[in-house]
């Protein structure tokens, strides 16, 4: 009998809601209570100290010593106040999540030994050499030279975490590379905030600055704790290897939507008293598709606060959950047969000014404005659709993609019927009928105008990876446990770029004589017909679209390792580098870590997954066989040859199949570890893990397919590993 799986099974039922109470009467009064933000800055700064770190903050100027040190003592204050006794620098290494190292606030008051004070200097919250060679490098950093250094981030505020005092940081090399994701995403969304306020001076002058906004959707499943420390998969992976679908499972789609069960309800309530205690704007909660699968998003926010957002409420709910006696699975699919999750980035620019860059106009004027940067922005996409992909694979995303669930792997740009027929007529319309002047001289657009309500953004289509809903983008593509930087990235880069081009055409046509409405237009109009093959509005999982795209000469590759070479592409290279967002030192390192993270990932499954093979599911079935070789046997002993062979016919077929799948299983798992003994002497990075996508990966499938029929087969009180409809369903 299988203990460990009933016993967890009958735990698992038990488990009631646990009451949960709101951390105040309204949700205003203890938001943002543990971050460093706006209003605890007035309470314990003066009144200098806080106009010129808001003027560090907005980018206006570099933080200098004395700044550090006034900030950092009113940090110190507030963060004792609240019970903090220690400070860490929190940032993003290429691993997944954050890291942080925990130093106390004591020192020695005078000589060693002579009692201690509390202190935090400005120095120790401006810059600091966490031991970095255990964080990939791609070998940027050789070890002899070991120290990268973490220096504030201070657009994004310190918060507290138990006793600590957490502080946003970049992480770089000492010889100047990013180590991080922070640092090149900051530099990314200053490159966009630059092209961009430059093009919407063509229309608005007013315009200082331009912001990159993020609101990303986070799913995930909950599993009971129980039954995920009874599955060797799920705690070291993250996904189940094996386990045959549950004969229930999203088909009668009555999950998404529906209403949520209680234990669940319980959590996601912490869950959002939590956010909004670290100034996480949640603003939705629901069931997702598959069963046991829910989402959480925020208000969007400026793209390098909501990121740290997000990356600050993975960690959260991983904590909320254990609470609660449920684990959170980010893995973008922990579970075949069913929706794996996503991230979508939901992405837009808009001006200090307050217009959203990417919302029709309720004016023509604005429409000409808004037409310009969609335009801009599919060019972008359209050049550099090979890197989108790149930016949002992994080994684990490579699972979700193109499985009729999620995007397929190829960047498409879906843009509804409305927008793709304004588009349309200004391709086939003359400068004088596209822009006209007003009485004011401000330029308009004169055809087609742009509804203020979108019909199609209702029925979105759901199967594209890039779509616009209505004032603003969807990446869609974006995995569930990523960085949102990742994407951020190379979208924000790609289109920095993209304008700065634009405004280098069309100022070269006005220095040529031509009219800012006639050059202008003329660039539009050929981006339009340019970029016309990122357009597609069909299915996105059907197979016509696959050969489809590899007519229009989108990227379809579907091998994660060959995917990641589209950053070091020249267009990429040269892309990245103009802008200053990536070196080609840089870009190469940081693609080692990706091919050297995805071999490790393969590899650590493929051990677990021998392991559950030869040490769960073979022991099992042959018991099983055992016992009914046993009952065989009897019955040859009690009846007479013709009715024994006839009693134990049954039995024989099924003892016969047992054989057969368990040796199946046995050869593969063999020619597994054969596969990855061969993969592992390979030095370079890349080859590697091509050889672990194309050699090891497949064996896979082939194992699996085996064990899940054995599940199906073998007496259900013997099976070890908690079952899909197990895992699923109870909550
Ligand atoms: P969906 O129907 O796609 O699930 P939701 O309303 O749940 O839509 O989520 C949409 C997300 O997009 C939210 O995080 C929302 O704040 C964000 N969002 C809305 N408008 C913008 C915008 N202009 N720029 C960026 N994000 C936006
Ligand atoms: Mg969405």
């Amino acid at each position: 009998m299988s203990t460990l799986r009933f016993q967890v099974v009958s735990e698992a039922f038990k488990k009631k809601a646990l009451a949960v109470t709101a951390p105040g009467a309204c949700t205003s009064e203890y938001y943002g209570r543990y971050v460093f933000g706006k209003d605890q800055m007035s309470k314990y700064l003066s009144k200098e100290t806080l106009k010129v770190i808001q003027d560090v903050i907005e980018g206006g100027r570099q933080l200098d010593r004395e700044i550090a040190n006034h900030v950092a003592a009113g940090m110190k204050m507030w963060a004792m106040e609240m019970g903090a006794t220690h400070y860490t620098h929190w940032f993003q290494p290429l691993t997944e999540g954050t890291a942080e190292k925990h130093d106390s606030f004591i020192e020695y008051a005078g000589a060693p030994g002579e009692g201690i004070i509390e202190e935090f200097s400005g120095k120790l919250l401006a810059q600091q050499e966490p031991d970095a060679s255990s964080f990939p490098s791609g070998g940027i950093r050789s070890t002899f030279e070991a120290r990268g250094y973490s220096a504030w981030d201070p657009s994004s505020p310190a918060f507290i975490v138990d006793d600590t005092l957490c502080i946003p940081t970049v992480f770089v090399s000492y010889t100047g590379e990013a180590l991080d994701y922070k640092t090149p995403l900051l530099k990314a969304l200053n490159a966009v905030d630059k092209a961009a306020t430059e093009v919407c001076h063509y229309f608005d002058p007013s315009v200082k600055k331009v912001y990159s906004y993020l609101g990303w959707e986070q799913e995930y499943f909950l599993v009971d704790e129980g039954l995920y420390a009874a599955r060797p998969d799920l705690l070291l992976t993250g996904r189940t290897l094996l386990g045959h679908e549950s004969a229930k499972n999203q088909q009668l789609e009555d999950h998404y939507f529906g209403a949520i069960p209680a234990r669940v309800q319980a959590f996601m309530k912490e869950l959002e008293f939590e956010a909004y205690k670290y100034g996480i704007p949640c603003k939705t909660r629901h069931n997702e598709v598959a069963p046991n699968q829910f989402e959480l998003a925020p208000i969007f926010g400026e793209t390098n606060l909501a990121n740290d957002q997000n990356l600050l409420i993975m960690s959260i709910m991983q904590r909320v959950a254990r609470k609660h006696g449920f684990r959170v699975l980010l893995h973008e699919k922990p579970f075949a047969g069913v929706n794996g999750s996503g991230k979508h980035n939901n992405w837009s620019l808009g001006t200090d000014t307050g217009v959203g860059l990417l919302t029709p106009g309720k004016t023509p004027e604005d429409n000409l404005q808004f037409v310009t940067f969609l335009v801009n922005i599919l060019m972008a996409v359209y050049k550099h659709n090979g890197l989108l992909k790149a930016s949002i694979m992994t080994a684990q995303n490579a699972h979700r993609l193109g499985a009729n669930e999620a995007p397929p792997a190829i960047i498409s740009a879906f843009l509804g019927t409305q927008i793709s027929a304004v588009l349309d007529k200004l391709e086939a319309s003359t400068s004088e009928e596209a822009i006209m002047l007003d009485s004011k001289k401000r330029m308009r657009l004169g055809v087609a105008r742009i509804p203020e309500v979108l019909v199609d953004n209702t029925d979105r289509n759901r199967t594209s990876p890039f779509a616009f809903t209505g004032n603003r983008f969807e990446f869609r593509a974006v995995g569930s446990s990523a960085n949102c930087s990742s994407a951020m990235i190379a979208l924000n880069s790609a289109v920095a770029a993209q304008l700065t081009e634009f405004k280098a055409t069309v100022d070269a046509k006005i220095a040529s004589g031509e009219t800012k409405e006639k050059a202008i237009f003329e660039v539009i109009k050929s981006y339009i017909r340019e970029s016309k093959p990122i357009r597609f509005d069909g299915n996105g999982y059907s197979d016509e679209w696959k050969s489809e795209a590899a007519k229009r000469g989108l990227d379809c590759e579907t091998s994660a390792p060959l995917i990641f070479d589209a950053y070091t592409s020249k267009s990429s290279i040269d892309m990245f580098s103009s802008l200053g967002v990536f070196t080609e030192k840089e870009l190469e390192a940081r693609n080692e870590v990706k091919w050297e993270t995805y071999t490790k990932k393969i590899q650590i499954e493929a051990r677990v997954l021998g392991d559950l093979a030869l040490n769960h599911i073979i022991p099992v079935a042959t018991r099983y066989q055992s016992l009914l070789l046993d009952n065989v046997y009897k019955v040859t002993k009690i009846y007479d040859k013709e009715k024994a062979a006839k009693l134990s016919a049954q039995d024989s077929a099924i003892i016969e199949k047992l054989a057969d799948l368990i040796d199946k299983i046995e050869v593969n798992v063999q020619k597994m570890v054969e596969a990855r003994k061969v993969a592992n002497r390979i030095s370079s990075e890349r080859d590697k893990a091509i050889a672990y996508h194309d050699t090891v990966l497949p064996y896979f499938d082939v194992i699996r397919y085996n064990a899940d029929k054995l599940e199906m087969i073998v007496d259900d009180e013997m099976w070890t590993l908690p079952k899909y409809r197990e895992l699923l369903f109870i909550r």
